[in-house]
C-alpha cells in the first residue's frame, strides 16, 4: 500500500506542477498537432493562448497523432478528475474496512453498515484495499 500511496502522491504532484489547464488541440492541416495551455478566442483579437505544452507530429493521414493529442489534452483535466474521485472511494471504503468483525442481523453487516443477499461483507477487503493485514 505504500507503493500504491506514494505513487498516487506522485501522480497528484504531477498533475498539480503542470501547465495550469485547460489544454486543447490546434491542428495544423499538414500532421502537426499542437496541444496549447489555455486557448480560447478573444474578439476583436483572435485566437490566443498561454503556452504550447506539447507538438505532435504525423502524417496527415495518421489517425494516432490525433488520438494521442487527445489523450494528452484531456489529461490535463481527467488526471485531476481521476485522483478526486479514488479519494473519493477511499473514503467510502474506509468506512467498510473496520477489522471488527462482522455481526449479522438478519441481511445487514451492522458492525459495517453493508446490507448483502448473499450474506458476504467486503470489509476485508476493504481493509486490505486500504492497506490494513489480510
Ligand atoms: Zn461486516
Amino acid at each position: 500500500m505504500t507503493n500504491v500511496r506514494s505513487r498516487i502522491k506522485e501522480i497528484r504532484d504531477r498533475a498539480n506542477t503542470a501547465t495550469p489547464g485547460h489544454w486543447g488541440v490546434y491542428y495544423d492541416g499538414n500532421g502537426t498537432y499542437t496541444i496549447e495551455s489555455q486557448p480560447r478566442l478573444i474578439p476583436g483579437v483572435g485566437n490566443v493562448r498561454e503556452g504550447v505544452v506539447a507538438l505532435l507530429h504525423g502524417d496527415h493521414e495518421d489517425a494516432q497523432p490525433y488520438k494521442d493529442s487527445d489523450f494528452i489534452a484531456r489529461a490535463r483535466e481527467d488526471v485531476p478528475f481521476l485522483l478526486d474521485r479514488v479519494a473519493e472511494l477511499e473514503r467510502v471504503l474506509a468506512r467498510a474496512a473496520s477489522p471488527e468483525p462482522c455481526r449479522w442481523e438478519g441481511r445487514v453487516c451492522v458492525t459495517h453498515s453493508w446490507g448483502s443477499d448473499t450474506g458476504s461483507c467486503p470489509h476485508g477487503e476493504a481493509h486490505q484495499l486500504l492497506g490494513g493485514a489480510a
